[in-house]
């Protein structure tokens, strides 16, 4: 068992990318050596310097418990019952919890699921647990954690996740239950450099940017461990990047900033932690290098592992631009170092490669287009780059500082590391592992440029062989199994847990929800013959809607579903006094959540990422509409790929791929209605291929145990109980 001790601290991780699976690309172990080299020295910080408030974050709650309860003294220390009695106990009415809050209330499914948590840490097994929200899954794991004393990484999709876990589940653990060692890992971009903040702010004397202030007056807070999403007056992007830990350009232990490096506090702290909070990039990252990133650990919980296939893949994905060649040539080091000629020749082949990749895809592709064959011009470009870093090893300065030494390193490698990827994207030398595409993309301001990119095939193998096979492993989420058969999720990540686990819904969904799924006359259709479907579907839209008084969330598969839908009811529904909010026409998606949430009758027409990850809980929202069942769009290369190769395996790529991923597509957009147990509403999925297909049926076990009808009137009769 890796050892620990205890009391709340905060850490962060490095930040760089990862480039590609490391068995394959060269490049991607540059990236990883360098990373070893900046191993996050963990920072600390006691909870006690943690922010008062945070932002809201979606998910698993931690209820707003009293302050001032102190955690059980008398938590058991030599009790030898086994560790599932022993949290269940804590989970009861009349165990630690209960004693220290009286509003208390137990949650059977928690219990459960702290039960299973246990054993499988007792036992060394994987276990994966589909909790439905309200669960209050976070306390579920970390408790049985903290009481076994375990060492463990918990990873989460994004950066409000692991701030949820970090400043809401772990502090009330600590305060409630047990202390213990905690840190949060970030990535290294979240931090600020003392190094290149110096330099910044000496120009800043003179800019004075609007927020600089606020972050001077940060670093002089003692209790600030470097993370520069708590400053709390953001700061302009462009400054921010300029302050920011970047590893290419860090000199690490050559740092003169090195001792009181934001950066290495959190390695540091990271290493004294019980509970470690990273997210999912990072702990694939540290997989693939075999654990060196990250602290040793006893267990991995793998929290909103419904992402964990995509993740891997992004992960695992090698991706080249234009503008990421330009970058390197224009660094200052490398244009006083490289010969002349070498940097015009890259120039020159940067330029013709592009071009090149375009005369072969087309000027301005839509969505991402396949690439085939080897392109010659974008491997003549590698060879270049290649030349760039010989002739940076040629001209190497001579009697550099050790500063200086270990910055021209990390350019070295940043070149060879640019060459090895050009060479796996532009070579197509591995269809069977992989597919090949490109695609428009657009970074802040700038125009949009191609990006060619290499994606693996599959990342089963890859996580059993550096994850799964290396530590025991509790994966979680809402949304894993299928009519409680995670057969599907197991094939996807490779994971091959001993148990396997659906909990019992949290909420009252009979009395809470209405499950609307109207018989209609058309089938979903695309291009010209959608007219009508489209005209039927707005028209149930439009009802729906008047029947629940706004308070919706209607939710579109496609870009062109939104947009035709909105023509003909949108204006309509603003005449009528309802607030209309449209994913890609009004805010970002943080704004235009808060502006739902503050206006009365608000409809918002939203797109993929509203299907999951949001939370509003209350009346706000009280009619969720789907449009049809979310299918993958079949001309996805990765998707694409995925299937041919299934076919060719004469494997059952619908029933086994496609049908599982809608499904928990679709449990994923219903789920945003019920958030907690004061909610109520009527969900309704506008696709009448839940009756007329044969997979229908498997669709309907798999939605929530709401009370279901195909009649509008019924769902007028809901809303009049309103
Ligand atoms: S070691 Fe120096 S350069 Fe690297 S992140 Fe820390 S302060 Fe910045």
């Amino acid at each position: 068992m890796a050892k620990r001790a205890s009391k709340a601290s905060k850490a962060s991780g490095t930040g760089a990318q990862p480039s590609g699976p490391h068995d394959e690309a060269p490049s991607a172990l540059d990236d990883l050596s360098d990373l070893l080299d900046l191993t996050p020295d963990a920072s600390s910080a006691s909870s006690d310097a943690l922010p008062d408030a945070l932002p809201d974050v979606p998910g698993e709650e931690a209820p707003d418990w009293p302050d001032d309860v102190a955690w059980d003294d008398d938590a058991p220390g030599g009790d030898d019952r086994p560790l599932a009695e022993r949290v269940e106990a804590d989970l009861r009415v009349g165990g630690a919890l209960s004693r220290a809050l009286p509003e208390y209330e137990e949650r059977s499914a928690q219990i459960i699921m702290a039960r299973h948590v246990a054993e499988a840490l007792e036992r060394g097994q994987h276990l994966i647990v589909e909790a439905g929200t309200g669960t209050g899954k976070g306390l579920a794991y970390i408790l049985p954690i903290v009481r076994s004393g375990k060492v463990a990484l918990l990873s989460t999709a994004n950066k409000a996740l692991q701030e949820q876990l970090f400043y809401k589940d772990i502090p009330f653990t600590q305060r409630h239950v047990q202390d213990f060692d905690a840190a949060l890992v970030k990535g290294m971009g979240n931090y600020l450099c003392l190094d290149r903040y110096g330099e910044e702010r000496a120009f800043q004397s003179l800019a004075q940017t609007r927020g600089f202030a606020t972050l001077e007056r940060m670093t002089d807070d003692e209790q600030w461990d470097g993370d520069l999403d708590l400053v709390p007056e953001s700061l302009p992007s462009e400054v921010r990047a300029r302050v920011a830990a970047d590893s290419d350009q860090c000199a690490w232990r050559a740092c003169p900033w090195f001792n009181e490096c934001y950066v290495k506090r959190m390695r540091d702290r990271a290493r004294e932690a019980q509970v470690i909070v990273v997210n999912h990039t990072l702990l694939l990252l540290d997989s693939a290098m075999g654990g060196f990133l990250l602290p040793e650990r006893d267990v991995v919980v793998i929290d909103e592992a419904h992402h964990l296939e995509e993740e891997a893949t992004r992960a695992f994905t090698v991706s080249v631009t234009p503008g990421r060649v330009n970058s390197l040539l224009a660094l200052r080091k490398l244009r006083e170092t490289a010969d002349d000629r070498t940097q015009h020749e890259v120039n020159a082949a940067n330029t013709a490669a592009w071009e090149a990749l375009l005369r072969v895809i087309g000027p301005m592709p839509r969505g991402r287009q396949h690439l085939r064959a080897p392109l010659e011009e974008g491997l003549r470009l590698a060879d270049r780059v290649d030349d760039l870093a010989q002739s940076l090893q040629r001209n190497r300065p001579l009697n550099m500082s050790d500063k200086d030494e270990q910055l021209f390193e990390r350019l070295v490698k940043r070149a060879r590391s640019l060459a090895s990827d050009l060479r796996t994207v532009f070579g197509v030398r591995d269809p069977d592992a992989r597919v090949y595409y490109v695609e428009m993309t657009r970074s802040g301001r700038r125009a949009p440029q191609p990006e060619v990119s290499a994606a693996p095939l599959g990342v089963a193998d890859l996580l059993r062989e550096k994850l799964f096979d290396r530590v025991p492993t509790i994966a979680t989420s809402a949304t894993l199994a299928i009519d409680g058969d995670f057969s599907f999720y197991r094939a996807r990540v490779g994971l091959e847990a001993t148990r396997e686990v659906t909990l019992p819904y949290a909420f009252d969904y009979p009395s809470a929800a209405l499950l609307y799924l109207p018989r209609l006359r058309f089938e979903p259709a695309f291009g010209d013959a959608s007219g009508p479907y489209l005209d039927e579907m707005a028209e149930q839209m439009r009802t729906l809607v008047e029947v629940a008084r706004g308070r919706a969330f209607l939710l579109f598969s496609s870009q062109r579903a939104l947009d035709q839908v909105y023509q003909r009811i949108g204006t309509g529904f603003e005449a009528e006094g309802y607030t209309t909010l449209v994913q890609g026409r009004d805010f970002a998606r943080v704004e235009l959540l808060r502006q739902f949430r503050e206006r009365e009758r608000a409809i918002l027409f939203g797109l993929k990422s509203f299907w999951e990850g949001v939370d509003v809980p209350g009346e706000a929202l009280s009619l969720v509409v789907i449009d049809k069942l979310p299918f993958d769009p079949p001309d996805d290369p990765v998707q694409e790929a995925r299937v041919s190769r299934m076919k060719a395996e004469g494997a059952n790529w619908f029933g086994g791929y496609v049908l599982p991923n809608a499904i928990l597509r679709l449990k994923q957009g219903v789920g945003r209605l019920i958030r907690t147990r004061d909610d109520r509403g009527v969900m309704a999925i506008l696709d009448k291929r839940i009756y007329t297909k044969g997979y229908g049926r498997q669709v309907m076990l798999a939605l929530p145990p709401a009370r279901r009808t195909e009649r509008i009137d019924d769902v007028r009769d809901f809303f009049a109980c309103d």
